[in-house]
């Protein structure tokens, strides 16, 4: 393709919006805007990156490190969207919401009786355990959520001391939204003092993280406002009609395929199974290609493999050598971005750079008398003769 017909603007400067480097050098080069719209040059890029997503090597090919669980892949990246857990030992990558882990049951005690006792003003986890002087997670921390298929009231208890992640709750119970307070009344909860204990179970689904079973004696509400009950047991004050895992994992956790600890951390979302998303794949290229010039794509994976450019001469038609090595070497199925511009050589240099194709040919009038062209690679530091009628093996070497 030719420079012009691409309508490539290079920038001078690093635009002032941009989070990260991967991000202004796509804009300095001319894939981007600023406002993060795909222009023609990221365009062109995005459909040779959807030809290669068919090979079965896809990410490989991108060489980046990439992180992937059984369907997803992502890349680490601190303004990304997705917070991941991840296992550096064993390589456990999930979702932080859909994470998993080892949890540790307290040691067994003997069941203690139920005792109600006055708590005035502990509608929080935190109160009510500074109030009892019990740690967080002696107590069992209650939400109530309203099923939207069925209207169904879905009573969740989870360990005081533990965050819920409502991914898993609705993958376990199906989309929820939250109790309204005439929902809770009419179940007989009370909030701030909810409780699974005595709950009409005819108008309530309780659902219990399974840790929840292996934890005795939790202080839990009384389903009366200023009290809580001491000593709940699960299975022995109420029955749940749905025991599973419900805990948001955190840093720090551990793994639930070796027992090390979990990191979390943002990262790009790239792909679920062969669905990809280009443009954040096209961003993660450009995090992991670049150096003080510009972008430095590889050969696996450039908007073009060759970037050809001529400097004017004073006796010999650069320009038309240029174009013959243009159509041979499309002929040769090189991807190639011609620069078809009137400017100085520097000028081309600069954006060769910035755009970062892999190879540079510079066909230039000193060179030429003798039948030969300059080619560059992008990430090396020596220009390199090469006969004209060598450049297609040269290449493909
Ligand atoms: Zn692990």
């Amino acid at each position: 393709m030719k420079y012009q017909n691409l309508h490539i603007q290079t920038q001078r400067e690093f635009p002032n919006n941009a989070r990260t480097a991967g991000f202004g050098w796509l804009v300095r080069a001319g894939y981007l805007t600023r406002e993060n719209e795909i222009l023609p040059l990221g365009k062109h890029f995005i459909e040779r990156l959807q030809n290669l997503s068919t090979n079965p090597s896809f990410f490989s090919l991108l060489a980046f490190p990439f992180l992937q669980n059984e369907h997803e892949t992502f890349f680490a990246l601190e303004t990304g969207s997705t917070e991941i857990a991840h296992c550096a030992s064993c390589n456990y990558t999930e979702r932080i919401e859909l994470a998993q882990f080892r949890k540790t049951p307290f040691s067994q005690e003997e069941q203690l009786p139920t005792e109600k006792v006055l708590t005035p003003e502990c509608s929080t986890i935190e109160s009510l355990a500074n109030f009892l002087n019990i740690p967080k997670e002696k107590t069992a921390k209650a939400l109530m959520y309203t099923r939207i298929s069925d209207n169904q009231f879905v009573f969740v208890v989870v360990r005081g001391d533990m965050q819920m992640s409502e991914s898993k709750l609705k993958n376990t119970v199906g989309d929820i939204r939250m109790a309204t307070a005439e929902e809770i009344s009419n179940a007989g909860a009370a909030a701030g003092y909810a409780s699974p204990v005595g709950l009409n179970t005819k108008r309530a689904v309780i659902v219990v993280d399974d840790l929840i079973s292996q934890s005795p004696n939790l202080a839990a509400g009384a389903n009366e406002t200023g009290y809580h009950l001491l000593n709940t047991n699960c299975g022995r004050d109420y029955s749940p009609a749905i025991v599973a895992d419900l805990i948001q994992a955190k840093a720090g956790d551990a793994c639930v395929n070796c027992g090390n600890l979990l990191s979390t951390f943002a990262t790009l979302y790239l792909a679920t199974r062969s669905i990809f998303n280009f443009e954040n794949i096209l961003l993660a290229l450009a995090e992991n290609h670049h150096d003080e010039k510009g972008l430095t794509f590889s050969k696996s994976a450039a908007a073009f493999d060759v970037y050809l450019m001529q400097i004017p001469g004073k006796q010999l038609d650069t320009r038309a050598k240029a174009e013959e090595i243009y159509g041979q070497l499309q002929a040769a199925g090189i991807s190639v971005l011609f620069d078809d511009r009137d400017e100085r050589a520097g000028v081309k240099f600069n954006d060769a750079d910035l755009i970062g194709c892999p190879m540079r040919i510079t066909v230039g009038e000193k060179n030429l008398k003798e039948e030969m062209v300059e080619i560059k690679e992008r990430t090396g530091k020596e220009n390199q003769p090469v006969k004209v009628e060598d450049i297609i093996s040269f290449l493909k070497k």
